[in-house]
């Protein structure tokens, strides 16, 4: 439990607006997670634009370090935190968090005021450099992405900014490696492009030697559809030469509350299942009438998954939510599958608090069946 008695009128659950912390939230890698987002910029910020990334496009591409939130700042946040339970302070959020030059003394920070074990996701594309290696050796924990065993890959999913290449990254990694005392764990991502790739993937792995493997699909929504269950596990037997394997299908989430569901869902957007965590967190602080019209409108949405239009042709809900996130995902979708198979029609917000209070509206964007999934090929 992490508990700092406020040293003004902040109490739990009021996290002033614009928090560059968020969550906890039930993460299937690291249990309950509380969010440090030590970029906080409005929109994703990163050296990557991956192409199942839930945040949408990337609207400012990074690829030197620099200041975004003042150490001041975090400090002065972090202090504010009463009775939340946690079992890491993970540095994440809105794009990738080695872009900020304070990272390091942001963990010496985390770590005297939480007192819990810190951990770090990164795309992998800074580890080139000797201080984000020595900086993110000060965590206790290291989730460092590879997704792709060949250069043309990499180029394909992650869409680097940088000019540094797969083998370079792969390099750094290396010798992060073997200069690191914490838990390294690797995060393969995988999508249609490298999904007959599997046994060249477990071969880096093997290579880097980390404490685990991460074996992920894009659950959430984005423009890429996730692999099933079945095709994880055919990708799984090939690391049976691998120890320490996790895959998203097999983990558990636990249930935790978040702090504040608005600074939460700016980092997760909106989708069913996210919904229904966040709302449980709202549970705390909500009437009942509250809580039971929010499971309505979640379980109503649920239901409605497919449509089938007036001239036969057949639709597919792939997102519900609103504001950045919408426009985001919208434009994601007409780019990656053509203007003529997407389709967005406004939803009602009743019971979904934070819509209705600020007059935000909701909208569906519906995608047309049978969309080749070679569109994507198309992308520069
Ligand atoms: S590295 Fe992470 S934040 Fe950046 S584009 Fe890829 S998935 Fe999104």
């Amino acid at each position: 439990m992490i508990s700092n008695r406020a040293t003004d009128n902040d109490k739990r659950g009021r996290i002033v607006a614009n928090s560059i912390i968020y969550g906890p939230v039930p993460s299937w890698r690291l249990g309950r997670s509380l969010g440090i987002d030590l970029l906080s910029t409005k929109r994703k910020t990163c050296s990557f634009d991956c192409i199942y990334c839930q945040l949408g496009r990337t609207v400012h591409p990074e690829i030197e370090r620099r200041e975004f939130v003042s150490l001041n700042r975090l400090a002065r946040e972090l202090k504010t935190i009463e009775d939340v339970t946690a079992d890491y302070a993970t540095f994440s959020g809105v794009g990738e968090p080695s872009l900020a030059c304070n990272l390091g003394e942001a963990i010496r920070r985390v770590k005297s005021i939480l007192n819990v074990p810190v951990a770090v996701l990164t795309n992998s594309s800074l580890m080139l450099r000797e201080d984000v290696r020595y900086e993110l050796g000060l965590a206790d924990v290291v989730i460092a992405k590879v997704d792709a065993p060949s250069e043309e890959l990499f180029r394909k999913i992650n869409r680097p900014f940088g000019k540094q290449t797969l083998a370079e990254i792969l390099k750094a990694l290396q010798l992060f490696r073997k200069e690191y005392r914490g838990k390294l764990a690797l995060q393969m991502m995988f999508v249609e492009a490298n999904e007959s790739h599997a046994t060249q993937m477990a071969k880096i792995a093997e290579q880097l030697s980390p404490d685990e493997v991460q074996l992920n699909t894009p659950l959430r929504p984005c423009a890429v559809t996730p692999l099933d269950i079945q095709q994880m596990t055919t990708i799984r037997a090939a690391f049976s030469g691998v120890m320490n394997i996790l895959t998203v299908y097999e983990a558990q989430r636990p249930e935790v509350a978040p702090l504040n569901q608005e600074e939460t869902l700016l980092r997760r957007p909106v989708e069913q299942r996210f919904a229904e965590e966040a709302g449980r967190g709202e549970v705390t602080k909500k009437t009942v009438e509250q809580e039971e019209a929010l499971n309505r409108r979640i379980a109503e949405e649920e239901r409605f998954r497919e449509k089938v239009d007036e001239d036969g042709i057949r639709w597919t809900k792939v997102y519900f939510g609103g504001g950045a996130h919408f426009r985001n995902w919208l434009s994601q979708f007409v780019e990656l599958k053509g203007g003529e198979n997407v389709k967005v029609e406004e939803a009602d917000s009743k019971g979904f608090q934070c819509y209705e209070e600020s007059g935000e509206k909701m909208y569906r964007i519906w995608l047309r069946d049978i969309v080749p999934d070679n569109k994507e090929n198309e992308l520069p």
